[in-house]
This record gives C-alpha cells, sequence and structure tokens, in this order.
C-alpha cells in the first residue's frame, strides 16, 4: 500500500508540474498534447455551430480594473465570464455586482487564488468552498491553471472545471500589449475560450488588447457568448 501510495503521490507531483507548465513557457495555446497531460473531462473549448467564443476573465474583481472591463465591454455590448477570487468578492461587493447586473456570468476561481501543489487537497477543497459562499456558480478555473486527477474528481460532482483554448498573456510584464493581442487573436476560433484578467498586473497590456481583440472578431464575424 505505502507503494501505491508513493506512486500516488509522485504522479500528483509530476501532474502539477506539468500543469504549470503554459505558465513557465508561455504557452499562449493548449495544444493537445498539454491537455492529454491534465485530468480527462476539463473544458478547454465548447463545441459549437456558429462562429461564438468564449471571453472571460480572471482574477478580479478590482476597483482599479474591473469597471474599466465592463465600460469597454458595454460599448461592444459583449457579454463575458469573470472567474472571481472570492477575497476580492469579499472586498469589493459593489463590483462584484456590477457583472451580473451587466448580464456577465461569475465563476469560481478560489478564495486567495492559491496553488493546488503547495496544499492538501483538504486545503485546496476548503478554498474552493470559500469562494462559493459569496460566488454561486458551478464553473470552476484552478488558479495557475493547476489541477490533478485527484482534485478534479473531487470537484466534478459539483463544478464544470473550465481551462483554456487561448492565453492572452497579459499578466506577462516582459510582453508588449500588441503581443497579448497576437496571442488572443492567433488561437481564436469557433468554441474557443480565451483568457484575460481583471487584475492591476495585467492592467496596461489587456487594456491595450481587449477593444482591439473584441473588434477584430467582430470583424471576422463572430459573436461572444458566456460559459453556462
Ligand atoms: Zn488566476
Amino acid at each position: 500500500m505505502q507503494l501505491v501510495g508513493d506512486f500516488n503521490w509522485i504522479f500528483c507531483q509530476i501532474v502539477c508540474n506539468l500543469a504549470a507548465l503554459p505558465l513557465y513557457m508561455n504557452l499562449n495555446s493548449s495544444p493537445f498534447w498539454l491537455r492529454a497531460l491534465f485530468p480527462k473531462g476539463l473544458v478547454w473549448s465548447i463545441p459549437v455551430n456558429r462562429p461564438e467564443i468564449f471571453l472571460t476573465f480572471d482574477d478580479g474583481p478590482v476597483p482599479e480594473v474591473t469597471p474599466m472591463v465592463l465600460t469597454i465591454l458595454r460599448k461592444y455590448n459583449v457579454k463575458a465570464t469573470f472567474f472571481c477570487v472570492g477575497e476580492n468578492v469579499q472586498k469589493y461587493p459593489e463590483i462584484y455586482e456590477m457583472l451580473a447586473k451587466e448580464g456577465h456570468i461569475t465563476g469560481n476561481h478560489t478564495f486567495h487564488h492559491i496553488k493546488a501543489w503547495k496544499m492538501p487537497h483538504s486545503d485546496f477543497l476548503s478554498e474552493v468552498e470559500q469562494c462559493s459562499l459569496l460566488v454561486k456558480s458551478r464553473l470552476f478555473r484552478p488558479p495557475h491553471g493547476q489541477i490533478n486527477r485527484k482534485l478534479a474528481r473531487l470537484l466534478h460532482p459539483d463544478y464544470k472545471i473550465i481551462m483554456w483554448s487561448a492565453l492572452s498573456c497579459d499578466y506577462d510584464m516582459k510582453l508588449s500589449g500588441i503581443q497579448c493581442l497576437t496571442n488572443a487573436i492567433q488561437h481564436t476560433f469557433p468554441g474557443a475560450i480565451i483568457v484575460f484578467h481583471d487584475s492591476i498586473k495585467a492592467r496596461e497590456r489587456m487594456l491595450y488588447a481587449l477593444p482591439l481583440y473584441i473588434e477584430h472578431c467582430l470583424g471576422k464575424g463572430y459573436s461572444f457568448r458566456t460559459l453556462e
């Protein structure tokens, strides 16, 4: 039994480290070989019959950024899905309420934006639970994309685990806004899930790339839908 336990632990460490690969390598899409390393049943794109894309924002809501994102989305009449950090929702409930009021959807992104591989599974699940008291949603996105088979199995009865088709990489301070825009455009296809961040760290690049990205997609005949 000890051997099985050791193997499981080693496997979890390997998977968790691989799960962070997109960040280490700045992979801005989710190629098949990367998806194959993750547990089954995660959502990387949505099957659609029309040219629809799914815009998502992670890590808010924060007063310095989220209202500006809402202004941009309002201008183009675009609806999006916001994966919210519980402690931000607790600090800024009025901004969180604006998301729903303006027709956007919210998802759970844990209470403190913690890394799954830095804590026991039970603690990670408590983080999700704590966030769920404020964010009523069946959508969950693991911070830093870190998830393993066991966590996915434990979360699946209650949550759809949403990953991504393309990262704009707007959180990467080494990139320019144009590079973030290019990242998002290059990996957009019908049914794609695109990630931007309504965080202070990503603000400059996101605010540059987002309106241009939306204009590009609308010009190509895409429409935007929320996850459900
Ligand atoms: Zn995040």
